[in-house]
């Protein structure tokens, strides 16, 4: 799919096999990885909505679309991240910062948590 990143890495982790990718979440990864240099690992992308129940994930998690990452960076702690990714997407994108982990979403909207 990408030298970077392979289709296994988004794909729903109770295997059913559901891992799309938006053309627009994998430029924002590949940026990610090439800013910073380092490995861009994927904690959860696709969620089935039977995974994204057992996983008490919201009702209309972006992860469900397939638009959706909680990425870590080798050796880049979150705040690194997030910082980032707020001051390149200003305007766009749902970025979520969380203790272990960055969220990365291109819904066509603007939210921050
Ligand atoms: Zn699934």
């Amino acid at each position: 799919m990408h030298k970077y990143f392979k289709k296994q890495e988004f794909a729903c982790r109770c295997g059913c096999g559901q891992s799309d990718v938006a053309d627009e979440l994998l430029t924002v990864l590949v940026d990610v990885r090439e800013h910073f240099g380092k490995p861009v690992i994927i904690n959860s992308a696709n969620r089935c909505p039977t995974h994204n129940k057992n996983v008490g994930g919201a009702k209309n998690s972006m992860h469900l679309k397939g638009i959706a990452a909680d990425i870590r960076v080798s050796g880049v702690s979150p705040v690194e991240v997030h910082k980032y990714l707020t001051e390149k997407y200003p305007h766009s994108y749902g970025i979520g910062k969380y203790n272990t982990f960055t969220h990365i979403d291109v819904r066509d909207y603007k939210a921050r948590w």
